[in-house]
């Protein structure tokens, strides 16, 4: 019991950063639709302050989201447990998530300084860098089912082990399947695997 608390207590620093990252998208979405933001420009026409606030706003909780997605990944490092197996899958797929929505992010404040040469290589950098997170999420994956495997064979090796025990049926004492005597009373076993 006191087992569970303390990975409740572990896992609390989550809740903080899903507020974190809930409250940042509310108020720039909020704030970002008021007249006086949306009326009011940086460049004539082009960036207003209701686009400079949902900037803001949107990478913060990007931001957070990607320290949530670190700090998950230490926790699972340190505290292994059933979910250990994602240790090395959050990361690869929390940054794909953050570069490919930063793309539109960083838009609201760069496209009005932007021409179309500077346009197609903005679009070229994020093209790279979410097909390089791609591939991270997919080495991820092969280097997770290796493991997985691993786990597996030695789930099968376990059970194969014990259905080939032999029970004393003087004792109850489990012996290795090819034994003759019981390790514990010296009794003869039989010849097949109970
Ligand atoms: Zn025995």
């Amino acid at each position: 019991m006191s087992n569970s608390t303390q990975t409740n207590k572990d896992w609390n620093w989550v809740g903080r950063f899903v507020a974190v990252i809930v409250v940042a998208l509310i108020l720039a979405n909020a704030i970002g639709s008021m007249d006086l933001f949306v009326k009011t420009f940086v460049i004539e026409g082009k960036l207003s302050a209701a686009h400079l606030v949902r900037f803001l706003g949107y990478s913060t909780a990007l931001g957070a989201l990607w320290m949530l997605g670190q700090r998950a990944t230490m926790s699972l490092q340190q505290h292994g447990g059933r979910w250990s197996f994602m240790q090395h899958l959050i990361l690869p797929v929390v940054t794909l998530i953050v570069v490919a929505s930063t793309n539109s992010v960083a838009l609201l404040i760069m496209k009005p300084m932007m021409n179309t040469s500077l346009n197609n290589i903005y679009n070229w950098v994020f093209i790279v860098a979410i097909l390089a997170c791609a591939v991270w999420v997919v080495m991820a994956v092969l280097g997770q089912s290796a493991s997985l495997t691993e786990a597996f064979t030695s789930a099968a090796e376990r059970m194969g082990a014990s259905a080939k025990t032999k029970v004393c049926a003087a004792c109850g004492t489990s012996n290795e399947a090819a034994s003759k005597f019981c390790k514990q009373c010296a009794k003869e076993l039989p010849d097949t695997a109970a």
